[in-house]
């Protein structure tokens, strides 16, 4: 039985005040935060445990080296991977997302190659692509959502051509919490010798993953957003493309052998891991993550299953209120603006004042924005901490917000 106030109470962060009113965090989507155990264990790495990793022959690094080591097989299991040789230690999604497009698109693309992108990517899935645009000649082909927010697979299969070399998307949006048939997608992809990247950023977060299952070329994590620390991460890259990767990032770590007129790489995925890593965030997440499967992320996704059922019939009930996004199993992430003239920066510091922390803007995703009409909306996006209770001090919050700007 998933006992939420147990689970709060693992997250210091929960019990303050802003504003003079308790804390009811709903950002969970731009940054999630973190339990007593992943700031012990930061806390613990440096005032304990710290030397730099891989080089050191001493006891500290030693120990630095054995506990950052360990995280990439915690990575491997949290994704299903095969290997934890598939697993490349970063700082996040943005990285590996940019180390993809670098080192394997960028050798392989030529001008004219297309990439399929669904409108509803981040930026972080974006704008790589557009560096390949304007250097390369390559074309970014868009799919569009329907009018519930969902990512029709056919459609992402039948905008495949013979030039197009990637297809890369979210796994869940981060605006509409729509989620994506990856695994749809990768089978009919690869019928055509087509490669899949997933932004697994917020996928990962809200509903149990296997790489090995959804069949996916490359799979990008992001740690801050698992309850682990900033700028720790990982991307998942199978085999296969590991292998026709090149080195983005060169420096330490990465190399075998360095001399004049010659070098020799590190074998993957350290080959792709150059200089002293974040050592201490991955350490962290690799805490962050033995607590997500302690809690099992099956009973995380029903308790935001639960949180978004309750959710969307209380904001149903507020006929000026328009929710962006409504498929049926969007995740507990809830994009709105409302009606009249109110912008959603003036809603957020409203419920600031209540003590609710949303995020308003453009969320990363313009292209988005643009397809729905909108130059920002207001979201609240809740995580496994997150209670009914605090659903209806946002309702609340929202009535004042439309009698002020009504
Ligand atoms: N992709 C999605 C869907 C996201 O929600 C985010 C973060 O908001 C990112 C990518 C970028 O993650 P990071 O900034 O941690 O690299």
């Amino acid at each position: 039985m998933y006992d939420v106030e147990k689970v709060r109470a693992d997250f210091p962060i929960l019990s303050r005040e802003v504003n003079g009113k308790p804390l009811v965090y709903l950002d969970n989507g731009a940054s999630a935060q973190k339990p007593q155990v992943v700031i012990d264990a930061v806390n613990r790495a440096y005032s304990e445990e710290y030397a730099n990793v891989h080089r050191g022959l001493h006891f500290l690094s030693n120990l630095a080296t054995e506990k950052y080591e360990a995280v990439r097989g915690k990575i491997a299991t949290f994704l299903g991977a095969a290997s934890e040789d598939a697993i490349i230690l970063n700082s996040g999604t943005t990285e590996g997302i940019n180390m993809v497009a670098y080192g394997w698109a960028m050798p392989r693309m030529e001008a004219g190659d297309e990439i399929i992108l669904s409108i509803m990517e981040h930026h972080a899935n974006i704008v790589p692509w557009h560096f390949l645009r304007e250097r390369m000649g390559v074309k970014l082909v868009w799919v569009d959502v329907d009018a519930n927010g969902d990512l029709d697979v056919e459609k992402v299969l039948g905008a495949i051509t013979p030039k197009t070399k990637l297809i890369a998307v979210t796994h869940l949006s981060n605006v509409l919490g729509t989620p994506v048939d990856v695994a749809a997608i990768c089978a009919g992809a690869h019928e055509k010798g087509v490669p899949v990247l997933v932004d697994g950023s917020q996928g990962a977060v809200h509903m149990p993953v296997n790489v090995t299952e959804i069949g996916c070329d490359f799979y990008a994590i992001t740690g801050h957003k698992l309850y682990g620390p900033s700028a720790s991460g990982a991307i998942y890259v199978h085999p296969d493309r590991m292998a026709e990767m090149r080195p983005f990032l060169g420096g330490g770590d990465m190399i075998r052998d360095v001399h004049r007129d010659e070098i020799t790489y590190n074998d993957g995925p350290m080959k792709f891991e150059a200089g002293t890593p974040g050592i201490v965030q991955t350490i962290g997440l690799g805490v962050a993550l033995d607590y997500l499967m302690g809690l099992g992320m099956g009973n995380v996704a029903a308790h935001e299953r639960d949180l978004r059922d309750y959710a969307r019939t209380k904001l149903d009930g507020l006929n000026w209120l328009n929710v962006q996004g409504q498929s049926a199993d969007k995740a507990a992430i809830f994009s709105f603006t409302l009606e009249g003239a109110a912008h959603a920066h003036d809603i957020s510091t409203v419920l600031d004042k209540r003590g609710v922390a949303v995020r308003a803007g453009h969320h990363c995703a313009q292209p988005l924005m643009e397809h729905l009409g909108v130059t920002a909306t207001c979201r609240a996006s809740f995580g496994l901490y997150n209670t009914k209770s605090e659903i209806d001090v946002l309702v609340d919050a929202l009535e004042l917000c439309h009698e002020l700007f009504a």
